[in-house]
């Protein structure tokens, strides 16, 4: 079968769980080198776990620490990426956290904590990704674009969200971040989009799921009526990543279910 992303680079960052690792498995199926991110040394056996899972299947890749948060963690690994493998094709922008609070509780902490890492993060890592794919220039042997680059958004860049404020509000920021550079990128070849989940099965929202009792209740939000999984944003990324998306550019792709639908007025008409 004709793999999608033969002989590209993939750096996906925050691979060791939940996303991120779907992601970094589906790249590698379809036949990408991946790179899987990973922020702090507590993070690594479950880096390697995963990468240990791809190498299984006949992927390849490795894994590569830096908190997205810290510029010169972030340049490191690039460095560190380009003197591995020659170069980065596909950066997916995946790292991300909640911090959540009341609004008049929120501390300063949480709302640095949360804005560094989801868009400060994505920040310095496209910014050191649209640098490399401007060093190296177009490579038409591998895929039709210069680069690709992917943000994981959120349907909370379109759906507010009290009681995480930071969340939403760094969700908003990648929505015009993604926007602005795919406008900025476009005419050199780059291609820059986000996906933007719904409700998947993760770490991050495991209480919203974990009881029969909290997923009847999450599944009033989801007119398709499942929970997504992991594997559900990993095939919107292939797509997004491939040749087979090439004329689009500077999107939101939701993969959610419906949940940016507004469901409520279903039954409010
Ligand atoms: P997750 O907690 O499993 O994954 C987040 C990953 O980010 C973890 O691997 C974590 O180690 C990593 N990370 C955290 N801080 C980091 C840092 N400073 N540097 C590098 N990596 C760091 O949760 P997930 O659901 O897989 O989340 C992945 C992305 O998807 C996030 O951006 C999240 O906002 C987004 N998202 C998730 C859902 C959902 O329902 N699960 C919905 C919408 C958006």
């Amino acid at each position: 079968m004709e793999q999608k992303l033969s002989n590209q680079i993939a750096l996906i960052t925050g691979a060791s769980s939940g996303i991120g690792a779907g992601v970094a498995k589906a790249f590698a199926a379809q036949g990408a080198t991946v790179v899987l991110n990973y922020p702090v040394e507590a993070a690594k056996d479950a880096a390697d776990a995963v990468l240990r899972d791809i190498t299984a299947a006949g992927g390849k890749g490795m894994t590569a620490q830096a908190d997205v948060s810290k510029e010169e963690e972030v340049v490191r690994m690039f460095a560190d990426i380009v003197r591995t493998y020659g170069t980065v094709d596909i950066l997916v922008n995946n790292a991300g956290l909640q911090r959540d609070s009341a609004f008049t509780e929120m501390t300063l902490d949480q709302w640095n904590t949360v804005i560094g890492v989801n868009l400060t993060g994505q920040f310095l890592c496209a910014r050191e990704a649209i640098r490399e794919f401007l060093r190296r220039g177009p490579q038409p042997e591998k895929s039709r674009a210069t680069g690709k680059i992917i943000c994981m958004s959120s349907v909370h860049e379109v759906i507010p969200w009290a009681g995480h404020a930071n969340y939403a509000a760094s969700k908003g920021g990648i929505h015009m971040l993604m926007q602005s550079l795919a406008q900025e990128y476009a005419p050199r070849k780059i291609r820059i989009n986000s996906i933007g989940p719904g409700a998947i099965k993760t770490p991050i929202n495991h209480s919203a799921w974990a009881t029969p009792d909290a997923e009847a209740k999450l599944l009033e939000l989801i007119p398709y009526g499942r929970v997504g999984v992991t594997e559900d944003i990993g095939a919107a990324a292939v797509w997004l990543a491939s040749d087979d998306s090439d004329y689009v550019s500077g999107i939101t792709l939701f993969v959610d279910g419906g949940m940016t639908l507004f469901p409520g007025f279903s039954t409010n008409g």
